[in-house]
This record gives structure tokens, C-alpha cells and sequence, in this order.
């Protein structure tokens, strides 16, 4: 069995059961559905609360939409927080490459929403790219207080340890198939078992061979192989793995 833990079924054409259906098929039996902007949290709530425990949900504001973070959407979040189906926050993080907001903008909601995460007691799912640094000097802060994991990890060697000094978990994407991350795949071989995940990040980034296709969250297997390949392990061994993972970094949920 696989779980996708990073996925927007929200942004999916194709309704919810035909996505379960497809993603049974192929043993991807639970998924992470993520909400990024404070518009989509009602469509990503309801996907979850209608499907949990299949289905999970994080609410967060994307550092692309970091201008959109609002005591008003911390509220929106906090109603949410005792709800079974809502398992952590996310995803939050910096984005200096698009920089969509502001950097400073960016980096005040990214701390408010781990300040967050830290007074419900949530782990986080975080988004950093060319941000290396700034990221790292905010995970650091909450170092034994905040939990979490690098999603769609396409860092240096830098930034994964800097994630793992602060006891976060590194959740690889369908990027670690394709031809060019030769150097990301060098990274997963110095990656400790216990701290990896694996996530689709659907409907983007579609693992090798389904790249070009819109990704969803029964393409997971395909980057569960590779890493089981890059490691030297069977899909067995890894599939154990990767579910007492999850059950470690999500106590919340109940699968
Ligand atoms: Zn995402």
C-alpha cells in the first residue's frame, strides 16, 4: 500500500471516487488533500470530511498567496482544527523564485502559520523554493516544538540536512524519476529510511513514465518504486516503512 501525502484533489477534473477508485487500483489506499488558498479551504474540507480516514486534509496559505494571510484566516484554520480530518497545517513556506508575494510578506505568514502549528499542536507541510536559507533560519526557530516535512523536497544536500537537524521529514515527488535530478536522487541515498514520504503533488509533476500526463494520486507508486530502487530495498520493505512514517509525523490521523 502506498500514501500520497502532498495531493490538491480540489484542483483535479475528475471527481473524488473516480480518483479513489483509480488510486485503489494501484494499492495507493490514503491521501493528503492540500489547501493552499484561503478561497479553496471550504472545497478541500468538504473532500475530506466527506472521505475521511481515506482522506485527509492540511489547510495553509501558500507563500505564492502569502499576501491573501489574515488574522481572518487564521480564524477560518483554527474552527477547522478540531475537526478529525484535519491532520496538519499547510502547505506554508517561501517561494523566492516566482515571489508572487512579497519576500517580507512571505516570511511574515510563513512564521504566523508556524506559530500556529505550534499552538494546535499540528505538524507542517512545507514549501521552499530558492528560499534555502530563510527557510532553514524558520524551521530552526521551532526546533522540538514544530514537526514536520519538506514537501516535493528538490533541495540541495544543504537544505535536507538542515530538515533533518530540526527532526523534519523530506516527502519526495515524481521529480526524483526524471532524467535531469540525478543529483536529487544522490541526496535520497544519504536520506535515513525512517525519515522519507512520498507525495504526488497532483495535478503537477507527473513521475516518469507518465510525465506530460496530469498527475494524480495513483501515479504515487511510480516515485515509491524509484526511491525503493535508488535504496536497494523491496516495495514491501518500503511500503512498511513509509506507513509507520506517516503514522509517526500525522498522530492525528486515524487510518
Ligand atoms: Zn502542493
Amino acid at each position: 500500500m502506498w500514501i500520497d501525502v502532498h495531493t490538491h484533489l480540489e484542483m483535479l477534473e475528475e471527481n473524488t471516487e473516480q480518483v479513489l477508485r483509480e488510486a485503489e487500483a494501484v494499492n495507493v489506499t490514503n491521501m493528503i488533500t492540500i489547501g493552499c488558498h484561503p478561497n479553496d479551504f471550504e472545497k478541500v474540507c468538504t473532500i475530506a470530511e466527506k472521505n475521511y480516514p481515506t482522506i485527509a486534509a492540511t489547510l495553509g496559505v501558500h507563500p505564492h498567496e502569502a499576501k491573501f494571510y489574515s488574522t481572518e484566516v487564521e480564524k477560518q484554520i483554527r474552527a477547522k482544527a478540531d475537526e478529525p480530518y484535519l491532520i496538519g497545517i499547510g502547505e506554508i513556506g517561501l517561494d523566492y523564485f516566482y515571489n508572487h508575494s512579497d519576500p517580507e510578506v512571505q516570511r511574515d505568514a510563513f512564521h504566523k502559520q508556524m506559530a500556529l502549528a505550534h499552538d494546535l499542536g499540528l505538524p507542517v507541510e512545507i514549501h521552499s523554493r530558492d528560499a534555502e536559507d530563510d527557510t532553514a533560519a524558520e524551521l530552526q526557530k521551532w526546533k522540538g516544538k514544530v514537526t514536520g516535512m519538506m514537501h516535493c523536497f528538490s533541495g540541495t544536500s544543504k537544505l535536507a540536512k538542515a530538515a533533518l537537524d530540526v527532526g523534519f521529514y523530506i516527502s519526495l515527488s515524481g521529480v526524483i524519476t526524471f532524467k535531469n535530478a540525478q543529483n536529487l536522487r544522490d541526496i535520497i541515498k544519504d536520506l535515513p529510511l525512517d525519515k522519507i514520504l512520498v507525495e504526488t503533488d497532483a495535478p503537477f509533476l507527473a513521475p516518469v513514465p507518465m510525465r506530460g500526463k496530469k498527475n494524480k494520486p495513483a501515479f504515487v507508486s511510480h516515485t515509491a518504486e524509484k526511491v525503493a530502487e535508488i535504496k536497494g530495498i523491496s516495495l514491501e520493505e518500503l511500503s512498511q516503512q513509509l506507513k509507520e512514517n506517516v503514522k509517526k509525523l500525522f498522530p492525528k490521523w486515524k487510518f
